[in-house]
């Protein structure tokens, strides 16, 4: 195992949410995830280690200087996507799907159920953070589960005992279910830990609806979305919001199939989406 990147490929986290939340419309789902009560994997374990570790108040404030500014680079989504498309999975680069086509398995599952053409947009483009990795950002503060930093560490958030070795768990500031926020504060004024929903979000902000902007900025929000937690942050903007969010994110953790996707026979359809809604160079 790399110490340094404990996963094989950025996306061992989401195969180990299919451990977690095997998909209720998957028949052999029982069968094939009997191991769902079992623990991660070593490497994945290793990684939430990390990532819960290292996830603090001062460190998301160093990234949000660092590339809240938007000065890294100017593309295209479609060049994002392809520049993502970079990133080769180790550990099996022969099977794994490409980041590209992940995005585009997700779009098209919006797409053939019939929802409006921003949502199929969000589902093209809720990744693209990960270019992140690219830029040697380490994969802990790249992917895996967010969750708020600034107040106590939910109980809901996977593996929540390697919390511990966080420095926020021992600052008194941070100890309370509220923690440095007032409650109902609403999660706009949160500061969530650092990875790529969060720099996707802040890239996408102004071109959006924002039912699409929450499904992008709080979709690995699992302790939230899916384990109810953080009620006492959440305004009534919020509560509107999660809905939303639950609407996309089967589409983003069961559209994987074995059928990878036409890149180039798509590309026209996703280009021309792109050009409705944003514009022909993006800052990031
Ligand atoms: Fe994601
Ligand atoms: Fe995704």
């Amino acid at each position: 195992m790399d110490e340094q990147r404990p996963l094989g490929g950025i996306d061992d986290w989401e195969d180990d949410l299919l451990r977690r939340y095997p998909d209720p419309g998957d028949e052999k789902s029982d069968e094939q995830f009997r191991n769902y009560d079992d623990a991660a994997p070593d490497h994945v374990r290793e990684f939430y280690r990390q990532n819960h570790r290292r996830q603090t108040v001062e460190f998301g404030r160093q990234k949000r200087d660092q590339y809240l500014g938007l000065s890294q680079a100017r593309m295209s989504a479609w060049e994002a996507l392809e520049f993502l498309n970079t990133l080769v999975d180790e550990s099996d680069p022969d099977t794994e799907l490409s980041q590209v086509q992940h995005c585009l398995q997700t779009s098209e599952a919006i797409r053939a159920d019939g929802h409006p053409d921003w949502f199929i947009l969000v589902g093209l483009v809720h990744d693209l953070g990960k270019i992140l990795c690219l830029w040697d950002e380490p994969q802990w503060a790249v992917t895996g589960d967010t969750y708020p930093v600034g107040c106590a560490f939910s109980e809901k958030i996977v593996y929540p005992e390697f919390f511990s070795d966080n420095p926020d768990s021992d600052n008194p500031a941070y100890q309370s279910e509220t923690g440095m926020y007032e409650p109902g504060i609403g999660l706009d004024n949160v500061m969530m830990s650092w990875g790529h929903d969060e720099y996707t979000y802040q890239v996408m902000q102004n071109y959006l609806p924002r039912e699409g902007l929450a499904m992008i900025r709080y979709h690995s929000f699992y302790p939230w979305h899916h384990a109810g937690a953080y009620q006492q942050l959440m305004n009534e903007d919020d509560r509107e919001m999660l809905s939303w969010v639950q609407k996309f994110q089967p589409y983003d953790l069961y559209s994987k199939s074995d059928s990878p996707p036409d890149v180039e026979q798509l590309k026209p359809f996703y280009t021309e989406l792109i050009d409705q809604f944003l514009p022909p160079v993006l800052a990031w």
